[in-house]
């Protein structure tokens, strides 16, 4: 899950980490009453789910009352990156001495947690590490004892020479890292982390997106779940207990069990086809689920071929056979659909679904190649 930057910016506060002082603003005239409480010249940053708003024209430095609402007026309902700024944060403007990049991830290859630190600040970090990936340091945090004060203070003098600077660093990361596990984070960043001309640190950007999983631990983090800038697929999808991930392909996979899920889309891949979703029907199916699922997935208008794999152990392959024929009478599915049915009463679904016009595969290769072929 990801939240806006004055969402992650009022986390940042409660841990300590040095934030501009900001607020976020819904309509024009919230803009200019915020410009008055945090003092011009002011920043007024858009609040949408994508980076390189700067570029986009999403962030400008209003240096009086008539930027103030002109630059309002401009950000509030722009369009970035296909999203509608519909709240923007209003924050006191920073003289900026330099920019520096810090972020935390957990690094799956090595199996820890890693801070990664970089000199160029306020620039895409993905593409310095493709570019010059020896301009980040990473620091790695054992997970039995967490991140040694020393290794922060590295980070930290990593970044600056000036020692002040270095240890004013170093508790930043120290702080940044105890968010990032108290509150099952998936990414923490600072890009950029400014000196500002006074000589102090201070947190100009931030971003924190969460583990799912992880969230029922954090019923404070969930309120800040932004509805409307979530994926409206996605979010159907978890009310019915259906994961569900959205992607860029034309073949739309329904499949029980995560690690199926994921066979099945490497599969499509395998085979020269792009899968359009990642979709876990979970455990135990219903005919009802299974029409849920279906009709999410029918939503994307890129789906052309629907592809079902099904491994029947708790989940009944007659029940996901009924499902898919409630689905094909309320439905209206126009795309063919491949099914793979194998395990628990698989012979009472083939008797099910023998008039609905599917087309069967023995095995995933098969059913992967036959979704395939039909788009062509
Ligand atoms: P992003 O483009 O979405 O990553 O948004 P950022 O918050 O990182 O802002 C982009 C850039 O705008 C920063 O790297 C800064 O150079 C500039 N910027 C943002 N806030 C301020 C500010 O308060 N003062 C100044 N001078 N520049 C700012
Ligand atoms: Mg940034």
């Amino acid at each position: 899950m990801k939240v806006h930057e004055y969402q992650a910016k009022e986390i940042f506060g409660k841990y300590g980490i040095p934030i501009p002082k900001g607020k976020v603003a819904k309509s024009v005239d919230e803009v200019i009453t915020v410009s008055k409480e945090v003092g011009i010249p002011c920043v007024i940053k858009s609040q949408v789910h994508v980076g390189g708003r700067g570029k986009a024209g999403g962030i400008k430095i209003a240096k009086n009352d008539q930027e103030v609402k002109e630059y309002a007026q401009k950000i509030i309902g722009m369009d970035i990156k296909g999203l509608t700024v519909k709240k923007v944060l209003v924050a006191n403007a920073i003289d900026i001495a330099s920019e520096a990049y810090l972020g935390i991830i957990n690094d799956r290859t090595a199996q820890k947690t890693v801070v990664m630190a970089c000199k160029e600040g306020g620039v895409e970090i993905e593409v310095v590490a493709k570019q010059n990936p020896d301009a980040i340091y990473k620091v790695y945090a054992d997970p039995l004892v967490g991140l040694l004060p020393h290794k922060a203070r590295e980070v930290g003098f990593f970044l600056y020479d000036d020692p002040k600077h270095a240890f004013a660093c170093a508790s930043i990361t120290e702080k940044l890292y105890k968010l990032f596990i108290e509150l099952d984070s998936s990414l923490a960043e600072i890009n950029p982390l400014v000196v500002t001309m006074d000589g102090d640190l201070i947190a100009l950007d931030a971003k924190l997106n969460f583990d799912d999983n992880g969230l029922y631990r954090h019923p404070e983090v969930e309120t800040l779940r932004d509805r409307e800038s979530e994926d409206v697929n996605e979010l159907l999808a978890r009310e019915q207990d259906l994961s569900y991930v959205s992607l860029s392909g034309n073949i739309g996979c329904v499949v029980n069990g995560a690690g199926l899920a994921m066979a099945t889309m490497d599969l499509v891949k395998h085979f020269g086809g792009e899968p359009a979703n990642f979709l876990d029907i979970g455990g135990s199916s219903s005919p009802e689920k299974v029409k849920n699922a279906l009709s999410i997935l029918l939503k994307d208008q890129n789906v052309k071929v629907i592809l079902f794999n099904i491994f029947g152990g708790i989940t009944r392959c007659d029940d996901v056979a009924n499902g898919v024929l409630q689905a094909k009478k309320e439905l209206n599915i126009k795309q063919p659909i491949v099914a793979r049915l194998t395990g628990t009463n698989e012979e009472k679904a083939m008797e099910i679904l023998k008039e609905a016009g599917l087309i069967f595969a023995q095995t995933m290769d098969e059913g992967a190649k036959k979704a395939i072929e039909l788009l062509k």
